[in-house]
């Protein structure tokens, strides 16, 4: 495996567009378009994966692995980057088999996928177990589901590195582990907003909230928990679509740019400096069945 981390230190687009709040009010609105980073691993998976790669390479691993669910954005990527470092990668799937286009693309990249019950899922994702797939699995690097690890959080510190991220009062990014989010509260000292599209997440809430300081946790915008799509998330979608021309995927970003504009709304900070992250993720809306936790 060669890993050449520069392939993605391409520059990222930043748009500006302006929210309009009701009563003729306008708000301006950065986006730091990391979903534009790539058409394959778009997005904070990139980041994520990036000291991990090199770390399996440094081990020489013969195998990277890792975790998640039939929609995965994290393993998705995982896939394109065995390919393109031309190393193996094992998906455990959990849940029931299935075929759908995220899967079939990483089965496509060369991934191995091992489909399991959501208990075994969660005792293979915390080594309690060993059966059938630990043996297979044994020496192989593992990559925690989400790409929630040290090294995942180490790359998404970088993801400043595309702004001037001090002129901004506010940063607003998407959580599903919240690797994402610590990592750039390493290199960012303003308010963090984040939004999950996460349900009941309380262990979530309480490690960001222990380990961001002025990091406001915001769920009233889950539309019925993750991978719920009421049609109010797809009206707004195609909405910001149209007004915007930037696509949102429709787990999280749709959510978060909903919330954003509702709080806008809500909150009186007419001069507060703005930029939302496009996490990307756009893979996940070629889906129509609804993705599961
Ligand atoms: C994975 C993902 C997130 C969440 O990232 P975490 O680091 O797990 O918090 C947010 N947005 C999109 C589009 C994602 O794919």
């Amino acid at each position: 495996m060669d890993i050449n981390l520069n392939a993605f230190d391409i520059p990222v687009p930043i748009d500006h567009i302006s929210f309009a709040l009701g009563n003729n009010k306008l708000h301006q609105l950065d986006i730091l378009r990391l979903d534009k980073l790539h058409d394959k691993i778009s997005g904070n998976k990139w980041s994520k994966l990036k000291y991990n790669l090199l770390h399996a390479s440094q081990l020489g691993a013969w195998c990277i692995v890792s975790f998640g669910g039939a929609y995965s954005n994290h393993l998705h990527a995982l896939a394109y980057a065995g390919k393109l470092f031309k190393i193996k990668t094992i998906g455990i799937v959990r849940g029931e088999a299935v075929n759908n286009p995220t899967l079939k693309d990483c089965v496509n990249w060369g991934m191995e996928l091992h489909f399991v019950s959501r208990k075994e899922y969660s005792a293979l994702l915390n080594n309690e177990t060993t059966n059938h797939l630990s043996v297979i699995l044994e020496g192989a690097y593992m990559i925690p589901e989400g790409g929630n690890n040290d090294l995942g959080r180490k790359g998404c510190a970088e993801i400043l590195q595309h702004v001037d991220a001090e002129q901004y009062d506010i940063i607003c990014c998407a959580v599903g582990t919240g690797a994402t989010i610590q990592g750039i509260a390493k290199s960012y000292s303003g308010a963090i907003w984040a939004f999950s599209p996460l349900k009941n997440a309380r262990a979530l809430k309480q490690s960001l909230d222990q380990s961001i300081e002025n990091c406001r946790y915001i769920d009233e915008y889950h539309f019925g928990g993750f991978g719920k799509f009421p049609k109010e998330v797809t009206t707004f979608s195609k909405w910001f679509k149209h007004n915007h021309n930037i696509e949102l995927d429709k787990v999280y970003t749709a959510k978060m740019f909903f919330g954003i504009q509702q709080e806008l709304i809500k909150q009186d900070v007419p001069h507060a400096r703005i930029l939302a992250i496009h996490t990307g993720g756009l893979q996940g809306n070629r889906s129509s069945i609804p993705a599961e936790l």
